[in-house]
């Protein structure tokens, strides 16, 4: 296991360079647990059917933060300060607020990456903490800015965390994400390695590869946290096709800073300093709030290029 580690700390980021940025080693370690989660997703799925939570029925309880508190630290400042809010079971919800809001760190409260000090997260009317961790985790896709890759193929990367994906659903992933002209262009089509932590790739590939691969893991949740920040315009509108489109029939929660991808979600939440503001539509919350007005009109003045 150390060993693996150590192959995963390779695999994220020179030792001595996360060993000078804290904030990114906290980001590398995230990354690894994440990994090391899904290594262990094939077995728990096929265990006994009566082993899965008993959710079938309540899934359109969606997800709902009831008065969540978290801090780092106990001596760190509180970076919620008390979010409720719910979240219909299906359709997209988009955080937006200022860097720092806290919009990451409630994703990786419902990833259980960290509990929360006091309130209570619930996915189908449970309580985070109740739930299993490994089919927890196995029912979110949860796609980061810095989509981390594996060396070896584009198929390695793409079936990581469902090896028995079949190969019309490894080929519908990759038509969705529009990455069917990448496989086209590379030698061996997906079978082409992507080396070194994927550095064959361009950053909105790596990005599409990330997406892909967590649509063939088939989550209930799909998280993606400001994924087409690295994606020109055209890519970030296929990506938004697909989001919308599964959005039709699973929670998509996106935290986005394009105006074009936070006017497509069905609703906004948006939060500054740990503190959700306001929740509506596009047009609720430009008629309403200060803080989206002005986030709207610098997106509009900059070209939606802020990401
Ligand atoms: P956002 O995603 O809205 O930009 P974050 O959730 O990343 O905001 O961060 C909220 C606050 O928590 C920030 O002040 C940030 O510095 C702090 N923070 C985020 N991650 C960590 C961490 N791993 N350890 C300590 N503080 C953190
Ligand atoms: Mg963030």
């Amino acid at each position: 296991l150390v060993a693996f580690l150590l192959f995963l700390f390779y695999l994220h980021e020179p030792i001595g360079q996360l060993l000078h940025a804290g904030s990114r080693l906290q980001i590398g370690l995230a990354a690894i647990r994440r990994l090391s989660e899904i290594e262990t997703l094939p077995a728990e799925r096929t265990g006994p059917a009566g082993a899965e939570p008993d959710t079938a029925g309540r899934r359109e309880e969606g997800l709902t933060f009831s008065d969540v508190r978290f801090r780092y630290g106990p001596d760190r400042p509180e970076v919620l300060c008390g979010v409720s809010v719910d979240i219909p079971a299906v359709g997209m919800t988009a955080f937006v607020g200022p860097s720092g809001a806290g919009k990451s760190t409630l994703f990786g409260l419902v990833e259980r990456f960290h509990e929360p000090d006091s309130g209570r997260i619930l996915l189908d009317g449970r309580d985070l903490a109740d739930w299993d961790l490994a089919s927890l985790r196995a029912d979110i896709g949860y796609v980061e800015q810095d989509a981390p890759l594996l060396s070896g193929t584009l198929r390695d990367n793409l079936v990581y965390g469902r090896p028995d994906a079949t190969e019309e659903e490894i080929r519908d992933a990759v038509a969705r994400t529009r990455l069917d002209t990448l496989v086209d262009r590379l030698p061996d089509g997906l079978d082409t390695a992507v080396g070194h932590r994927g550095n064959f790739l361009s950053g909105g590939e790596r990005q599409r590869v990330a997406l892909a691969r967590a649509l063939i893991r088939r989550p209930r949740l799909l998280l993606l946290d400001e994924i087409t920040s690295q994606l020109d315009a055209a890519n970030e509108m296929a990506i938004r096709d697909v989001v919308t489109t599964v959005a039709k029939t699973m929670t998509v929660i996106v935290v986005a800073h394009r105006l074009s991808t936070v006017t497509q979600a069905d609703r906004i939440v948006v939060l500054d300093n740990g503190i959700v503001r306001a929740t509506g539509t596009h047009d609720e919350l430009l008629a309403n709030d200060l803080l989206y007005a002005d986030f709207a009109a610098t997106q509009l003045l900059t070209g939606e290029r802020d990401d």
